[in-house]
């Protein structure tokens, strides 16, 4: 049913869209499969793109021609450059984003790749011969023959959300947890551990009375370099 792909990527948040285009860009042949193709490069909690860290890599993915700055750039409302007051090493770009603006580009932009083709499933685990990986196999049991693969599950292998002192299952709000890929890594030897990410309780009303204005100080500046100039 399926070519033989040279790479297939598994998720496509930030990390599996900047790696889906990577590899296309680079003449491969990829599949791009995700759970749903309505979330692709949604921003997950913070609508903002960079800050402290993941800043300077989305610039120095910009210096080697990936989209996520253009993508930023694209849908920007407020551009900041932070730790202004340290030196240059600590100053870290981060733009707030219309989020439904970034996450339509993103998929703007990878539909009209003709290296990039796209499946809606969960994937649920790896295919693997003789030491070496072969593919992917969804859900429903299909299996997608592949040269490589690039796992970018972001928070979804065997995630758990805990609000309160509740717990339950959950790549994200709203979003079912990915099983099986998981347990096989672990099988083939790999160790699994658990990192936690925290969404602070979120405002549902703004006083608009008490609340402030702050304008950018920079607000010419831009995430990419790369936005008036043609294309790598
Ligand atoms: C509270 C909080 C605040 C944040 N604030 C900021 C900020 O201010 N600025 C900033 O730049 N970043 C921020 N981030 C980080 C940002 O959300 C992440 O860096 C980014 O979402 C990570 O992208 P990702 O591609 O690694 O994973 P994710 O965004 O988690 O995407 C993973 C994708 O993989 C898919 N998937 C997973 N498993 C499977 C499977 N088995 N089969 C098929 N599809 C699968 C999922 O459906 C999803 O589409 C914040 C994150 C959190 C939690």
């Amino acid at each position: 049913m399926f070519d033989q792909y040279d790479v297939i990527v598994v998720g496509a948040g930030h990390a599996g869209c900047e790696a889906a285009v990577a590899a296309a860009n680079m003449g491969c042949k990829v599949m791009l499969a995700t759970m749903n193709m309505q979330t692709i490069g949604q921003m997950s909690c913070n609508p903002a793109m960079g800050g402290v860290a993941k800043g300077q890599i989305v610039r120095e993915i910009d210096a080697l021609c990936g989209y996520s700055g253009i993508v930023t750039d694209h849908s920007m409302i407020q551009f900041r450059m932070l730790n202004r007051s340290k030196g240059p090493a600590m100053w870290s770009p981060r733009a707030q984003s219309d989020r439904m603006q970034f996450a339509g580009y993103w998929r703007y932009l990878l539909e009209q790749h003709p290296n990039i083709d796209f499946w809606q499933e969960m994937v649920s685990g790896l295919l693997v011969k003789d030491g070496r990986v072969q593919g992917v196999r969804t859900g429903m049991g299909l299996e997608i023959p592949g040269k490589s693969v690039v796992l970018t599950n972001g928070t979804f292998l065997n995630g758990i959300i805990h609000i309160g002192e509740k717990q339950f299952g959950g790549g994200r709000a709203g979003e079912s947890a990915a099983r099986g890929i998981t347990e096989q890594l672990v099988e083939l030897g790999f160790e699994a551990g658990r990192m936690k990410t925290g969404t602070p309780p979120v405002w549902i009303a703004v006083r608009w009375i008490t609340a402030k204005w702050r304008c950018s100080l920079a607000t010419s500046l831009w995430v990419s370099f790369l936005i008036q100039t043609p294309r790598c």
